[in-house]
């Protein structure tokens, strides 16, 4: 839990256990979005014409337009008003509302489909000694999407076609080689029989510099930049439209976009995400999984994804810049935390 503790306030902004921290009405006010309810207390929930952000405190738990999205810092109750990361003001929220203050995604043509595991790494198993392994099924969802990619003009290349072992290293280094211009690796999750209630849908892209990932093994924040993180906001962006589609076409529960240092993220020279399509252990959504009809539907799910972020108009941005420097609520400090508080 994030408590005031430690913390030296600075006029509006705090710095928190190292990370420089905004008041949620600060960030809002300076982007014509109004509280829908109070301020203060455990969940805010900030809209405007296009936009609806909803925010825990001490959670780093949003649902930004309806999609669950991990902040990099859980948000913060300082003297009772929550406050946001300035790394997620920066990293997250500005990429997702703003896409267009980043340069056009680049004309998409070749597609690096990764499927997950292979060879004497079989990934998830469940149902014993003659139950299934995950690498069949990651394997045929990447046959179907690649089937369906082709039919929608793009080109495709697998880092395995065949049941083969193929080194982490070795399948980005392929995608960055052909010059691929998206990388997607296809996996399934798993849990012990214990927990097998567990179920849904992550989509996970590069943490960026200075945060841990949100991943069960999250590596910690002290980690230098990677090839990945010069496409971080492309990657944050094609995940959120894949997470939304993906969980909208299947009706599958969103466990939301996550940040991860993945072995086939780190090193992509092109905008990369790992898709963790549905859990294999669950009871029902296991079964699921096993039917090619399903797969076909989780495939035609990851095509519309692909091309709603490759249209950026379609997500909605639509904030007025020039409505911010009226409310923009910053102030000249005598120590200065970084200030972006805008969307663009
Ligand atoms: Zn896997």
């Amino acid at each position: 839990m994030l408590g005031i503790a430690g913390c030296a306030a600075l006029g509006h902004a705090a710095s928190l256990n190292g990370q420089w921290y905004v008041p949620v009405s600060d960030w809002a006010g300076a982007n014509s979005l109004r509280p829908a309810g109070s301020w203060r207390g455990a969940r805010v929930v900030v809209t405007n014409r296009v936009n609806r952000l909803e925010f825990e405190v001490d959670s780093a738990q949003s649902r930004i337009n309806g999609v669950n999205v991990r902040l990099c810092f859980p948000v913060a109750s300082v003297r009772g008003a929550p406050h946001l990361a300035q790394l997620d003001l920066d990293k997250t929220l500005r990429p997702l509302l703003s896409p267009g203050s980043d340069p056009a995604p680049r004309r998409i043509t070749t597609i690096c489909l990764d499927p997950g595991h292979g060879g004497k790494d079989t990934g998830n198993h469940v149902g014993g000694m003659f139950g299934r392994n995950e690498k069949t099924y990651t394997l045929a969802l990447a046959q179907e999407l690649r089937d369906q990619l082709k039919r929608a003009g793009f080109n495709v290349i697998l880092t395995r076609n065949r049941d083969s072992f193929v080194e982490l290293p070795a399948r980005v280094a392929l995608a960055n080689r052909v010059g691929a211009d998206l990388f997607l690796s296809l996996h399934f999750n798993g849990t012990p029989s214990s927990k097998n209630e567990v179920d849904g849908v992550e989509t996970y892209c590069i943490t960026p510099v200075g945060a841990s990932s949100s991943n069960a093994q999250g590596e910690g924040s002290r980690h230098g930049p990677t090839a990945a993180n010069r496409s971080e906001n492309k990657s944050l962006q094609l995940a959120y439209q894949m997470q939304k589609s993906l969980v909208q076409t299947l009706r599958a529960e969103d466990r939301g976009v996550r940040r991860a240092r993945f072995a086939v993220l780190r090193d992509a020279t092109m905008p990369a995400l790992l898709i963790e399509g549905g859990y294999l252990s669950h009871p029902v959504e296991g079964k699921k999984i096993f039917d090619s009809a399903y797969r076909r539907q989780m495939a035609a799910a990851i095509v519309k994804g692909i091309l709603a972020y490759q249209k950026p108009a379609s997500v909605p941005a639509k904030v007025k810049s020039t409505a911010a420097s009226a409310a923009a609520p910053v102030r000249k400090r005598a120590v200065k935390p970084p200030e972006t508080y805008k969307f663009k």
